[in-house]
C-alpha cells in the first residue's frame, strides 16, 4: 500500500538520523511547514515540503493514494515506556479515602494498595485480564499512544506473575503497536512473605525467573527499589539474576526516598531508571551523560500530591530524559500521554519541544524501539497523530485537557 499524505500544516520531529537526546538536544524539535509525507506498506518512505513534490517528484508518486491532511499537524505517536496496564480492577474507593485524609498505612490496613490489586488479579482469569487489557490498549491508541511497555507485578506469586506476563504476551500478538513486557515480581512483598523477605527474593530468582525465561515472557526486569520494599542490595541481586536470562534492568527508583536506586541503575547498565521524584546531587550526577535514561512519571507525582521531578536540573546535568504515564490503578489511573506532555510543561517547566521529544523519541529508546518509532524518519513505522487545526505545536501542551487529536494512524492505517 502506497500513500502520499499532502497538505500537512506542520510535520513534527523530522529527522534524517536519530539518537537518544540528552541535555540541551532535547529542546531541538525539527519541524517542516507545508509538508508532505510518503508511506509504503506502513513505513515512512519520504517527507519534505509540498513545493518539492509539485516541482520535482510528481512522477515518483503517480501511483500513490493521496490522503489530504487538510492542514492537520502530524507528529509521531507517543511511546509510553512505563505502564502497569494489565490490572484487574480500579481503586477509586482508595482515592476517596485519601481525599478524606486516610494515611497510606490506614488504607493498607483496610486491604488497599498493591496487595489489593494482587488479590483481584488472583481472582481474575487470564481471558478476563486480556479483555480488560485489550480495551485499555485500544482506548490509549485513540489517544495517540503508538508503542507501550507493560509490567507484571500484581501477581506476587509464580502462578499469577506468569498469568500477567502471558496476558501481556497475548496483547503483543493482538496489538498493531509494539509492546514490551517487564517482569516486576519485586513490586512489593506478598502477605505470605511479609516476615520472610529473603524467601520471596529466592522465589523470584529460583522459581519465577527460570519459568519466565522458559516461556520467553519478558523483555526487561524491574524492581521497586525503595525503603521498606527492596533495598539497593536486593535490587542488585534480582537485576543480576534477570540479566542471566538476558533481561535488561528498567527499575523503579527514587520515588519516595533518595535511596541509591538511580546510582545502582546506572552501575547495572539499566535501560532506564523511572520515577525520580526524590533526587539528590549524587543521583543527578549519576545520570549526567549516562546511557541510562531517566524516565519521569509526573502524573504519579500529581495524583499522589508529591513534589514533581526536577526535570530542569536533570536537563542542565546533560541527562537523557523520557516521560511516561505510569498508568496503574493506584497512583496514576490515566494512560493519557497528552496530559503527561502537558503536565511536564506546566509543572516540571519542560519546554514543549523537550516534553514532546521525551514522550516520543526518548520514550522509544526507553523501551528499545528507538530504531522503529519516535520520529518522522525514513524507514520508521508510520504511527502518526493527526491533530485538529492548531495554531502551533506549543498549543498542544498549553490547551491541557482538550483532546486535540483528530485521527491516529498505526502502521499506515487509520484506526
Ligand atoms: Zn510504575
Amino acid at each position: 500500500m502506497k500513500c502520499l499524505i499532502t497538505n500537512i500544516a506542520q510535520l513534527i520531529n523530522t529527522r534524517t538520523s536519530v539518537k537518544l537526546l540528552r541535555g540541551k538536544d532535547l529542546a531541538e524539535l525539527p519541524i517542516i511547514d507545508d509538508a508532505f509525507l510518503a508511506l509504503e506498506n506502513g513505513i515512512i518512505k519520504d517527507f519534505g515540503r509540498m513545493d518539492q513534490i509539485s516541482n520535482i517528484k510528481d512522477d515518483l508518486y503517480a501511483n500513490f493514494d493521496i490522503v489530504d491532511a487538510q492542514r492537520a499537524t502530524i507528529l509521531p505517536t507517543w511511546c509510553d515506556s512505563h505502564t502497569h496496564l494489565v490490572f484487574a480492577a480500579s481503586r477509586e474507593d482508595e482515592f476517596v479515602d485519601k481525599i478524606k485524609g486516610l494515611t497510606y498505612a490506614e488504607i493498607a490496613a483496610k486491604g488497599g494498595g498493591i496487595l489489593n490489586s494482587a488479590k483481584k488479579i488472583a481472582n481474575t482469569t487470564e481471558e478476563e485480564l486480556f479483555e480488560l487489557g485489550k480495551n485499555r490498549l485500544n482506548a490509549l491508541m485513540q489517544l495517540g499512544t503508538g508503542a507501550i511497555e507493560i509490567k507484571s507485578g500484581y501477581g506476587l506469586d509464580t502462578e499469577n506473575e506468569l498469568k500477567m506476563l502471558r496476558v501481556i504476551k497475548k496483547l503483543k500478538a493482538y496489538s498493531p503497536i509494539p509492546i514490551k513486557a517487564s517482569f516486576l515480581g519485586a513490586h512489593t512483598y506478598p502477605i505470605a512473605f511479609k516476615d520472610n523477605h529473603e524467601g520471596y527474593i529466592q522465589l523470584i530468582i529460583n522459581e519465577m525467573l527460570p519459568a519466565i525465561a522458559n516461556e520467553q515472557l519478558a523483555d526487561y526486569i524491574d524492581v521497586f527499589c525503595e525503603e521498606g520494599f527492596f533495598s539497593v542490595e536486593e535490587t542488585e541481586r534480582i537485576c543480576n539474576a534477570g540479566k542471566q536470562y538476558g533481561l535488561i534492568p528498567k527499575i523503579h527508583a527514587n520515588q519516595l526516598h533518595a535511596s541509591g536506586g538511580v546510582e545502582l541503575g546506572v552501575k547495572l547498565g539499566a535501560l532506564s531508571v523511572d520515577h525520580l521524584e526524590t533526587m539528590d546531587d549524587a543521583a543527578i550526577q549519576a545520570l549526567s551523560g549516562s546511557e541510562t535514561i531517566g524516565t519521569l512519571l509526573p502524573t504519579a507525582a500529581f495524583f499522589l500530591r508529591m513534589p514533581f521531578q526536577p526535570a530542569r536540573q536533570l536537563i542542565d546535568a546533560n541527562a537523557a530524559l523520557a516521560i511516561a504515564s505510569d498508568f496503574n490503578p493506584g497512583s496514576s489511573p490515566s494512560g493519557n500521554m497528552n496530559f503527561v506532555v502537558s503536565i511536564s510543561c506546566i509543572q516540571m517547566k519542560m519546554l514543549p519541544a523537550e516534553a514532546i521529544n521525551a514522550a516520543s523519541i526518548n520514550g522509544a529508546y526507553a523501551m528499545g524501539v528507538g530504531d522503529e518509532l519516535g520520529s518522522i524518519t525514513v524507514g520508521k513505522k508510520a504511527n502518526l497523530i493527526f491533530t485538529k487545526p492548531i495554531p502551533s505545536i506549543n498549543y498542544l501542551p498549553y490547551a491541557f485537557g482538550s483532546n486535540l487529536i483528530d485521527k491516529v494512524m498505526i502502521n499506515g492505517v487509520f484506526i
